[in-house]
């Protein structure tokens, strides 16, 4: 590597893939993760911007009426200064980098300024789009081509127009990106050159996210339909007899939670099984967490009752947090496991219980019932509880519901505050804005914690938002401050939650 090289940066032209946070690469996460800088599309899903560094910067270069946005050579510009100044830029583009959207330019613009650079290609929307509506963009029956075009060219101009005599005369399947809102002229050019009038055309509209709608027709009345229901960009459009095969193939949006937008309020770290579980059901999930968990006040003492955890006969733990931060410390002190001695272990909740056999640890208590009275029920049915010595390991400021409980039974209680928790304050994915300007179906509320740090962040409550809680404490929490339950879970966990989230919209 020459010298130059080595004092500059590096771009990485990144694809972000359709939308569908699982269509983005192996490669496209690594990158993201090693950012210094992330300059970001429209198209590119923000979500990705979770799995950046806390100190990463992001940029975002969207093009969006009405707002500002950088201009074509001001991001080019952009991302040479910052390479310049020896930084990892990500250049982060909706689909595949290379595909229409301008990544091409900023390559060249790039390679000009001598700047070393990567491209990670992505998944494109032109083949994502019509597979998540249904539609293979070949069949061994129906065609042997496949054609992408822009539509962003005016039919009307002259010069560097699509050729459409010529698609007309290709056939195959046709998948335009862009220019939904031309699809009238279009398609008048494309009959006007002979191609027939009942040919199937599909438009796929936010496709791959939670937030797709599909739409089919015909050449000859796709436009009109799309104006009738005010079917806005971003879409692609799919021309040819392969959307006929949607009759039998649409899967993505049959989904029992397809359509559904759902908050959910849990740390970032801990949102990801329950997003998941409602995205793996079709739900358009977003993620606002309204906590941090940060190391508890006194971590020394946290530490020093980890060390002496061997003289008690219990140790409780009431969270996988709580679980985490013990066996962090833990091994830090000690390398064996044993050193735990005779410590019998409890867990409230299943997910708890989890964390500690991830550890390799055996679970001796795990109470049915997650709420802290029912374990010291549990604890009560015990005859060895009087003058047992038992270590609570949990957040600082939560219920002291168990402690007390336990001591009242006769057992000599120390408690660990392991961690607190600290609002969010950050909105780096901008699931605020996006709540804000698109609203919700419902919000997902997974302990009190969740329900009064949402409420702390005093947040427009958008209209029509129903609330799914995970048990009658959160519920309480919520009603306490004026809100409606809509769902409550059965079973009080991330599991149950979204059973009852199921069957609720199955129910209406
Ligand atoms: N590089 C991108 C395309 C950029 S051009 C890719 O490979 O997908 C922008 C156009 O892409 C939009 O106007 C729309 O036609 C299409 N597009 C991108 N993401 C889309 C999505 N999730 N759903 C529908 N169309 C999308």
């Amino acid at each position: 590597m020459s010298a130059r090289t080595s004092k500059n940066g590096k771009v990485y032209l990144v694809g972000a893939g359709p939308g569908d946070l699982g269509l983005a690469t192996l490669r496209a996460k690594e990158c993201i993760e090693a950012a210094d800088i992330i300059v970001y599309d429209h198209l590119a899903n923000p979500e990705m911007l979770a799995w950046a560094r806390d100190d990463a910067e992001t940029i975002y270069a969207g093009k969006e009426p009405g707002e500002h946005s950088l201009s074509q050579p001001e991001i080019n510009a952009l991302l040479v200064e910052k390479a310049r100044e020896g930084k990892k830029v990500i250049r982060l583009k909706g689909g595949d980098p290379f595909v229409f959207g301008r990544g091409a330019e900023e390559a060249q613009a790039i390679a000009e300024a001598g700047i070393e650079f990567e491209v990670v290609p992505g998944i494109t929307s032109a083949i994502a789009g019509p597979a998540y509506a249904g539609i293979p963009v070949t069949h061994r029956a129906e065609n042997s081509h496949v054609t992408f075009f822009t539509g962003h060219e005016d039919p009307a101009k002259t010069e560097g127009a699509i050729d459409y005599a010529a698609l007309a005369k290709l056939g195959g399947t046709q998948v335009m990106l862009m220019g939904v809102e031309r699809l009238g002229s279009i398609t008048r050019e494309m009959l006007k050159q002979g191609v027939r009038a009942d040919l199937p055309v599909a438009l796929v509209r936010w496709a791959t996210t939670g937030k797709q709608e599909t739409l089919t027709g015909t050449l000859q009345d796709i436009a009109q339909r799309a104006v009738a229901i005010g079917f806005e960009a971003p879409a692609v459009a799919v021309f040819g007899e392969v959307v006929g095969l949607r009759d039998s193939l649409n899967w993505f949006e049959k989904r029992p939670l397809s359509g559904k937008r759902i908050v959910v309020t849990r740390t970032r770290k801990q949102a990801s099984v329950l997003s998941n579980k409602l995205r793996s059901f079709g739900a358009q999930v977003i993620e606002l967490p309204t906590i941090r968990i940060e190391p508890p006040t006194d971590l020394r003492e946290f530490a020093e009752l980890v060390q002496d955890a061997h003289i008690y006969d219990w140790i409780v733990f009431t969270s996988a947090n709580g679980v985490e931060a013990f066996f962090e410390i833990f091994f830090k002190l000690y390398d064996d496991a044993r050193e735990i001695g005779g410590a019998r272990i409890a867990a409230i909740g299943p997910a708890t219980a989890q964390r500690v056999k991830e550890f390799h640890f055996h679970v001796d208590l795990q109470p049915d019932e997650f709420i802290a009275e029912a374990v010291a029920k549990e604890f009560r049915k015990q005859s060895s509880i009087e003058n047992a010595r038992i270590l609570v390991v949990r957040a600082e400021k939560a219920r002291d519901v168990l402690p007390k409980e336990l001591s009242a039974a006769g057992a000599i209680v120390d408690e660990a505050f392991a961690y607190r928790t600290v609002p969010e304050t950050r909105d780096t994915t901008g699931a605020r804005r996006q709540l804000a300007k698109e609203g919700a179906d419902l919000i997902t509320f997974t302990s009190s914690s969740t329900v009064e740090n949402f409420l702390a962040l005093g947040l427009p409550w958008p209209k029509g938002m129903q609330i799914a809680s995970i048990g009658p404490i959160t519920s309480k929490t919520a009603r306490d401050h004026g809100l409606e339950i809509d769902i409550e879970a059965r079973r009080h966990d991330i599991d149950g939650l979204v059973e009852a989230i199921r069957q609720f919209y199955a129910g209406n």
